[in-house]
């Protein structure tokens, strides 16, 4: 037998007749595995017993999902017994469900789950035991979603030490480059910004924000606009239930910012609180952990999963297809640990999120057109030494969304955009910056948040761009003097303000 299903059913009282409630069970339990099993596979039923208001059944079955008979099985239970005997059915849970199934590739290191299991692997056969599952994790399919799991993890073991993805798809000429220095440290020495209060994060004075705005205004004037996208102004915390729809909650777990809320904002509940900072002048962070509830959101960490929720159970018009909007109010959130450096890996950044839903062919298109102008301001304006590469987006590697799909169709997918940081070494050599990337995702957010068209398949992508990275790759490359900088780009800027003098 390749699965087996111990269950427990609590009846609401002990059965008058229990001779007859083990026949009823015989015939209901048969049935309702033929038609959960249909022509998947056959099983039995095995292992009847009735103690006090227990009763205790084994399912078999060489198909898949046992668990599934279950469910059909105490429903016609809990009508057939509530009929004959007066005693309904009030709970339900599996001290015990194994299944036997094929692994995806080999196990090379042990693999565990957060819940009560044993894992046996002969080769690629892998016998997994579930135990104590409550009636939630058999409603709700926990246990094809630990499989999938397992899978996944052994999936990516396979993975594990190879690069990922990269495929250059486009280069930019070589460009003559004078300056050679890390343009943070040079904006640091013009005081032009300051290392901030709290981790990762920078204060930009008059010049760099100037110039961080310019490269915002480019994106919107140069980009957006004159492809028909318009703003919208979106909420700055992420809902957990949005993050489980993207994915990003699994994905991504330890590079959020969690928000949490005050349990009350009643003063009275705060008075030790603001005696104690009144008296230590010191955060009193034992009655401050009291007074403060679990996280129930995150700070934004990318605008589109927000958008997505906009448009979720809407359908929209063919008229307003390819749906363009862009969001620049959220900044952008990241817990970057030992990876931040300088402006351009920052724990708090400024995105310009464009997202587009509309028929595949209108996405191609669109994203042809969003390739052209973007490399009007990276050739002419910002004049970079640039390139784009195709990638495996995370979402494919991590949270297991759309397939992996032809890889030459080049269709669905991620396009980086990198530039060249002299201060860091050769060409060669070094690592150049992903500045901005640009995605089609197919059919996997308007699915997840149930956005219809009027007709046909409807698709989404997003473009993720990365102000602070843009300001940094063109001051990599150009330097800080504003007579070095294109004329095209010193359009944009117009007059500098003036510097502030510290003393
Ligand atoms: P990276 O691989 O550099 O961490 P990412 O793949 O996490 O980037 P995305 O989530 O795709 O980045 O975000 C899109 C854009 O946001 C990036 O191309 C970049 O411009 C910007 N960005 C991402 N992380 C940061 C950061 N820590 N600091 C500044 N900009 C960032
Ligand atoms: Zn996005
Ligand atoms: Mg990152």
């Amino acid at each position: 037998m390749e699965h087996a299903l111990r269950a427990e059913i609590t009846l609401s009282a002990a059965p008058p007749d229990p001779a007859g409630l083990e026949s009823l069970v015989g015939s209901v339990g048969e049935e309702s595995l033929k038609r959960a099993l249909g022509t998947r596979g056959t099983g039995h039923l095995s292992g009847i017993a009735v103690v006090g208001d227990q009763l205790h059944v084994t399912l078999e079955s060489d198909g898949s999902r046992p668990h599934q008979a279950l469910l059909a099985l105490v429903r016609r239970l809990g009508e057939g017994l509530g009929r004959a005997q007066k005693v309904g059915v009030r709970s339900f849970r599996a001290p015990s469900y194994r299944v036997r199934f094929e692994l995806e590739g080999d196990l090379k290191h042990p693999v565990t789950l957060p819940l009560p299991h044993t894992l046996h692997v002969e080769g690629r056969i892998a016998t997994l035991e579930m135990r104590d599952l409550p009636e939630e994790a058999l409603r709700d399919n926990w246990m094809d979603r630990a499989v999938t799991l397992l899978q996944e993890k052994v999936r990516r073991q396979s993975y594990e030490g190879k690069e990922q993805y990269w495929d250059l798809l486009t280069q930019s000429p070589r460009r003559e480059l004078r300056y050679d220095q890390d343009p943070t440290e040079g904006m640091l020495a013009r005081q032009w910004i300051r290392n901030g209060p709290t981790k990762g994060k920078w204060f930009l004075g008059p010049t760099a924000a100037h110039l961080l705005r310019t490269m915002e205004r480019i994106a919107r004037t140069e980009v957006l606009e004159p492809l028909g996208f318009t703003e919208v102004v979106q909420p700055h915390h992420d809902s957990f239930d949005i993050l489980l729809k993207t994915g990003h909650l699994e994905g991504l777990p330890g590079e959020f910012y969690y928000v949490t809320e005050p349990r009350t904002r009643d003063p009275a509940a705060w008075e030790t609180f603001t005696d104690l900072v009144k008296i230590t002048r010191k955060v009193p962070e034992a009655e401050l952990a009291k007074l403060v509830s679990p996280p129930s959101a995150v700070s934004c960490y990318a605008q589109c999963p927000t958008i997505y929720w906009w448009l979720s159970g809407r359908t929209i018009a063919q008229e307003s297809l390819p749906l363009r909007v862009f969001d620049r109010s959220a900044v952008s959130n990241r817990y970057e640990s030992g990876g931040r450096h300088g402006l351009e890996r920052v724990d708090e950044f400024h995105r310009i999120e464009p997202v587009y839903v509309g028929t595949p062919d209108q996405l191609v298109e669109l994203r042809e057109k969003l390739l052209a102008r973007y490399a009007h301001v990276f050739d002419s304006i910002l004049e970079l030494e640039w390139r784009t590469a195709w990638v495996t987006p995370f979402y494919m590697q991590q949270s297991g969304g759309v397939g992996v799909e032809d890889a030459t169709a080049r269709v669905k997918g991620t396009i980086d955009f990198e530039a060249y940081l002299p201060y860091r070494g050769t060409r060669e050599a070094s690592e150049w910056l992903e500045f901005q990337n640009l995605s089609i995702v197919g059919e996997k957010y308007t699915k997840a948040f149930t956005i219809r068209p009027q007709k046909g398949e409807l698709w989404s992508g997003c473009s993720g761009i990365g102000l602070e990275r843009w300001l940094t790759a063109f001051l990599a490359q150009h330097g800080l003097d504003p007579d070095g900088w294109p004329a095209k780009f010193r359009e944009h800027v117009g007059p500098m303000p003036r510097d502030i003098r510290f003393l």
